[in-house]
């Protein structure tokens, strides 16, 4: 049985053109600042995202936790939203291995934070706030786009009181398809962005991160004090670098195939969602009646794969590793397994 993968877009496998891209790769050691595959990939991360310099590194985890040592001291804190993958997925690296406390501003149900609670929850010394995090797309807030405005609201309240502002812009590019601008746009008023590879654009390996040439030199030092610095790392930089320029301009038909799955999953028996609230590639439903664990087993033997946040809560994403038939085969099996588990109950 042909097996649909919907766990995560991370899942992806490199395409032949990507292999090829990285078999011709020319290489150098990273390391010494010979690389220039990496070099090209870091000029057209900035370039893509309006930045001054870029930092190619391992992990979209790793990207933040160097842009956090980066912006702040040791003591010095960070706030992020209370959903953030910064907070919740990271293992408070930050705060674990850099002494800087994280605390939460509340996200609402679409991944946003209220601007008057960040101007409370900063202080200005001992100890001192210096950066505010924004998620866009917002993961655990069902892949939701936060707009250019949304985005604005909160920075211009960071840099009123002298703080900077990080984006963890893991799926930036599904949110500028989503909103139709430009990634660039929507993180004009951000200080640094980190976005990942790895994930909807479809390379194996690799995230960036994007701010001012001071700044990038400066995250250099902590990428290389984390053990992130590698050597002849074109070989995958130049896949990053044919993901950007060939499957940003394709994320639009991973949130056509989330928004028909949504838009069917929204109609099937124990199964409580807002179709609306799929702004982008990632679905998520809550199962009310039937055992969540059960479900995710039965589908997996109908092959059918997903995760999710809690057993109930159930997550599906779409990537360019599933075509649109491929969403067509797996909508009946995903109906067939919740009637079969509401006559079992
Ligand atoms: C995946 C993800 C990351 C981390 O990326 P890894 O490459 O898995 O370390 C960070 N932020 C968000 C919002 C993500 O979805």
């Amino acid at each position: 049985m042909d097996v649909i993968d919907l766990r995560s877009d991370t899942v992806t496998r490199p395409s032949a053109g990507m292999r090829e891209a990285m078999a011709r790769a020319e290489v150098g050691d990273d390391m010494l600042g010979e690389d220039p595959s990496v070099h090209a990939l870091e000029e057209a991360a900035a370039a893509r995202i309006g930045k001054e310099a870029a930092l190619y590194v391992p992990s979209g985890t790793m990207a933040n936790l160097v842009a956090l040592l980066t912006h702040c001291g040791r003591g010095e804190e960070a706030i992020a939203g209370s959903e953030s993958h910064i907070l919740n997925h990271e293992g408070m690296g930050a705060s674990v291995l850099g002494s800087i406390p994280v605390r939460a501003a509340r996200n609402d149900e679409r991944g946003r934070i209220d601007p008057a609670e960040v101007r409370s929850l900063i202080r200005d010394s001992w100890p001192k706030t210096s950066v505010v995090c924004l998620e866009n797309t917002h993961n655990r807030c069902g892949g939701a786009a936060l707009t250019a405005s949304e985005m604005r609201s909160v920075a211009d309240v960071a840099h009123e009181r002298g703080l900077s502002v990080h984006v963890d812009g893991a799926r930036i590019f599904n949110a500028a398809a989503a909103l139709e601008t430009t990634a660039a746009a929507l993180v004009a008023e951000a200080d640094t962005v980190s976005f990942c590879f790895s994930k909807g654009l479809g390379a194996p390996v690799g995230s960036v991160i994007t701010g001012p040439r001071e700044f990038i030199d400066r995250a250099r030092h902590n990428r290389r004090l984390l053990g992130g610095a590698m050597r002849q790392s074109g070989m995958i930089a130049s896949a990053a670098l044919y993901a950007l320029e060939h499957n940003v301009e394709r994320l639009a038909e991973d949130h056509a195939n989330a928004r028909r799955l949504a838009d069917a999953i929204a109609t099937m028996p124990h199964v409580r969602m807002d179709p609306a609230g799929t702004d982008t590639n990632i679905v998520f439903f809550t199962l009310e009646g039937v055992d969540g664990a059960e479900f995710r087993r039965r589908l997996a033997e109908e092959g059918v794969l997903c995760t999710g946040t809690s057993v109930q809560r159930v997550r599906m994403v779409c990537h360019m590793d599933v075509t649109a038939a491929q969403i067509e085969a797996a909508i009946p099996r995903i109906r067939a397994v919740l009637e079969s588990l509401t006559a079992a109950s």
